[in-house]
This record gives C-alpha cells, sequence and structure tokens, in this order.
C-alpha cells in the first residue's frame, strides 16, 4: 500500500498551492483530484478579484511585469505569478424590475479586477508540476479515516477501489467536502440553506452600460423572483459571464437564463449573442468550522468555511496550510497556529454579522419586492429632480418645465 507524508485531497486553487509549497519544503506529499484536467475550472466562477484594501486579513496588490502579473500577498509574505493581466472594472449597475438603471462609479480606485479562472489554475498547475508533485487525478476519493499509520483514504479510480496511507491529509475539497461531512465536523455547524448557479460565458452582447458587473432583478427581465449578475469577461470587451442567483432544483436556475435572453425586456441585449460556456455550482452557505482540524487531518479553504474564500483567499490558505503542515510533521503545533490565524482572517470568522452582509447584495430580491425596488430607484431620480430645481434660475426653471410637460405629453 502508497505511503505519504501527506495527501491532499481536492486540488482547486487551495490543494495546488498546498501540494506544491510541500514538496518544495522536501515533503513526501501526494495530490488527488475527481478531476482529469487541473488546468481548467470547472465550477462557475465569476473573476471578481479584490486588490488594494484589508481583505480577509490580506491585503493584495498588482504589480504588472510585461504581458504578466506579480500578485503580492503582504501580510503572508508570498508572491504568485499569474500569466495574464488583470482587469480593473470602475463601474457596477442594478437593473430593476421597469428597466430602472443606477450606475455606480468609482473614478478613483477600480470596484474590482477580473481574472480568469483557469489561467490561475493552469498557473499553479505548472507551479506544481515544476516543483514535482505527483498527481492521481480522475480519481474520487470515498472515505478518509484515522488508522494505525496516520490517515487512511479510500480511493475509486477506473471503477476499482483502493487505500492509500499517510501521515496527514490535508482536506482542500472544497464548499460541499465529502471529507468534512465524514469525519462529523459539520455536526455542531449551523446550515443555512443551498442555492444553486447556472453560468453561461456569452459573447457579442449589446449591452448599453459602461463595462462594469450588472445585477438585474425583476420578473419582466428574468421571469421569476431571482436575481441574475452579469460580470464582463476578459475573453472581448462584448464578452460577460451570465449567472443565476436562484433557488434549487437547478432547473429554475437554466429556465431564468434562458427567459432573459430569449423572452425577457433585455432580450435585445443578446440578439447577437454566442453562447461560449456552461458551467453550474451548488452553493451551500453554512456556519465556518471554527477549529478546522482532527487526529490527522487538517480541513482548509472552502471545505471549512462559510460560502467562499474565493481563488485569492484559497491560494492564502493552501500556503498557511503547508506552513502549519511543515510545523506538525516536525512535532509543533501547526495545526493550533493554523486554527489561530484562520480565526483571526476571514471576515466572517472574526465578525459574524460579514456572514449577513454576505447574502444582502445577492438575496435583495427576497427581501424587497420588485415594486419596492422600482420605487426605490424612483426616489433616487425624485431627489436628483428636486436637487436640481433648489438651485434653478428663472430661465433654468422655464426650460425644466416646458421639458417635462414635452415629457408628459408623450
Ligand atoms: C458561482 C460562483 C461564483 C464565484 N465567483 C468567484 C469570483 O468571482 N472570484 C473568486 O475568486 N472566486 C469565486 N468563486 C469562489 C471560488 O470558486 C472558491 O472560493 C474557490 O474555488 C475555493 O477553492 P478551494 O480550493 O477551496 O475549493 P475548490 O475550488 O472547490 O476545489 C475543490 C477541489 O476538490 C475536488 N474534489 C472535491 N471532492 C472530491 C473528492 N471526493 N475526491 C476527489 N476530489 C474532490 C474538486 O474536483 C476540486 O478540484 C465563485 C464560486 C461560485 C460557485
Amino acid at each position: 500500500m502508497a505511503h505519504y507524508d501527506v495527501i491532499v485531497v481536492g486540488c482547486g486553487p487551495a490543494g495546488l498551492k498546498a501540494a506544491t509549497e510541500l514538496k518544495k519544503a522536501g515533503v513526501n506529499v501526494l495530490g488527488i483530484d475527481k478531476q482529469t484536467d487541473l488546468a481548467k475550472n470547472f465550477r462557475s466562477a465569476s473573476g471578481y478579484f479584490i486588490t488594494d484594501q484589508e481583505m480577509n486579513g490580506e491585503y493584495i496588490s498588482l504589480e504588472p511585469v510585461g504581458k504578466n502579473t506579480k500578485i503580492h500577498y503582504r501580510n503572508c509574505g508570498f508572491t504568485i505569478d499569474y500569466s495574464g493581466l488583470l482587469e480593473p472594472i470602475h463601474h457596477t449597475h442594478i437593473v430593476s424590475h421597469s428597466q430602472m438603471h443606477l450606475q455606480i462609479t468609482s473614478t478613483q480606485k477600480p470596484l474590482f479586477n477580473l481574472f480568469n479562472p483557469t489561467k490561475w489554475l493552469s498557473d499553479r498547475y505548472g507551479e506544481a508540476q515544476k516543483a514535482g508533485v505527483p498527481f492521481l487525478t480522475n480519481t474520487l476519493v470515498l472515505k478518509v479515516k484515522e488508522g494505525p499509520q496516520g490517515v487512511e483514504v479510500t480511493i475509486r479510480k477506473d471503477g476499482s477501489t483502493s487505500t492509500l496511507t499517510g501521515n496527514k491529509l490535508i482536506a482542500s475539497d472544497g464548499l460541499q467536502s465529502r471529507i468534512a461531512q465524514n469525519l462529523g465536523f459539520n455536526r455542531s455547524r449551523a446550515m443555512f440553506g443551498k442555492g444553486c448557479t447556472v453560468e453561461y460565458e456569452m459573447d457579442n452582447l449589446d449591452v448599453p452600460y459602461d463595462r462594469g458587473d450588472i445585477f438585474i432583478f425583476g420578473d419582466k427581465n428574468i421571469g421569476l423572483s431571482a436575481a441574475v449578475i452579469m460580470i464582463p469577461s476578459m475573453r472581448s470587451k462584448k464578452a460577460y459571464r451570465v449567472e443565476t442567483l436562484s433557488p434549487i432544483p437547478a432547473e429554475m436556475a437554466t429556465r431564468i437564463i434562458e427567459f432573459m435572453i430569449h423572452d425577457g425586456a433585455l432580450a435585445k441585449w443578446f440578439r447577437n449573442a454566442q453562447i461560449v460556456e456552461k458551467t453550474g455550482a451548488i452553493v451551500g452557505i453554512a456556519a465556518p468550522i471554527k477549529v478546522p482540524h482532527r487526529g490527522n487531518v487538517l480541513l482548509v479553504s472552502d471545505a471549512a468555511a462559510f460560502a467562499e474564500t474565493l481563488y485569492q483567499g484559497a491560494t492564502m490558505c493552501g500556503y498557511m496550510a503547508a506552513k502549519a503542515m511543515v510545523d506538525e510533521l516536525a512535532g509543533k503545533d501547526g495545526f493550533a497556529g493554523y486554527t489561530r490565524w484562520w480565526n483571526s482572517t476571514f471576515e466572517w470568522n472574526t465578525n459574524p454579522l460579514r456572514m449577513a452582509d454576505y447574502t444582502k447584495r445577492s438575496l435583495i430580491f427576497r427581501f424587497i419586492t420588485p415594486d419596492e425596488l422600482d420605487l426605490l430607484f424612483d426616489l433616487g431620480a425624485l431627489i436628483e429632480k428636486l436637487k436640481i430645481m433648489r438651485t434653478a434660475d428663472m430661465g433654468t426653471w422655464a426650460s425644466l418645465v416646458s421639458k417635462a410637460k414635452e415629457k408628459m405629453a408623450k
């Protein structure tokens, strides 16, 4: 039976980084993943990337170098290479039930940057290969249990089941972690619910707004009481990732997008659209696991998180987990150190209100009805009108009134 110092289960952004750092530190590590191609993103991911501000205990800054970017994690103290440039985005939009439109623009610094999740993974996978990490791909981990040699991992590959052993294990198997469930980590966890998303990446859209993300509400636009987010895609200036925020079953999510692009009030944006890629994900929302280790197992990144750590956070978790593991293998209390770091960084660990805050932007439609949202937009427009009226002299006032009269006559 093959034996390793550390087995890393799940090789997304967290697992790839953890395995790479462990290998570089001379640890006999194995990475396992059910996917065949570790250089490609399969789960929906929009491409938001937040820099130049404190977030989740980290301050990330970008350093463009020619056509590539160095991404510096200032607090954790490491840098990764990204083989491209990130795109700064300065605008965000909301479209109401009756197609009223609110735009917010940040002139000082970008609201966020866009990155390409597949490029991120292929860069991390390339780094792992360069370091010499061995991987078992197309391999499903069925069960993990403590054994006499540390951990026993039952896997299924090509239809046959076998067992591997390791001194220690990193579980970075994502939001619906089978290992967290297996080992009983979820028993004392508050479960808040599940939603699903279907994402169509589309090119050649005719969107009349400044390039930015667009939140769309209302059944005139999307056919159901739910929401759609459109995020610009780096594929082209006319490309967007269009994704739903919808209840399960997943079939509802597809109905929403199909309605929006064919029958909704915004269908004209999609007349010439080509669908480039379709992905989807189930998103379970649960309180974070505050003590993410038990016995020889360390749960890392989304596997222990509230909703998501994002690519940027997952990579940082992988880096910190590898450091903790090296300490643990040397007989030091590495897991306790990781736990202290975990609890003092991610916002929803340091302040429970952040869990609710995270969902407010996307679930506003379940609290405020489409008509109420329209009313809020109207109020905004009305306030602007009253401001103009307050300072208008007689000439301006006469022209404003006559323009308004013409508009009302139409
Ligand atoms: C709709 C949506 C939009 C998002 N948008 C963004 C965004 O804009 N920006 C951003 O940074 N992040 C975004 N994210 C979040 C981001 O995808 C995650 O936070 C990040 O991928 C977490 O990384 P991870 O390594 O912890 O887990 P994952 O990326 O989920 O990786 C887990 C890995 O484990 C493997 N695995 C799981 N179970 C098993 C098993 N039993 N056996 C073997 N292998 C297994 C999977 O194949 C996968 O490769 C989005 C997520 C969703 C769902």
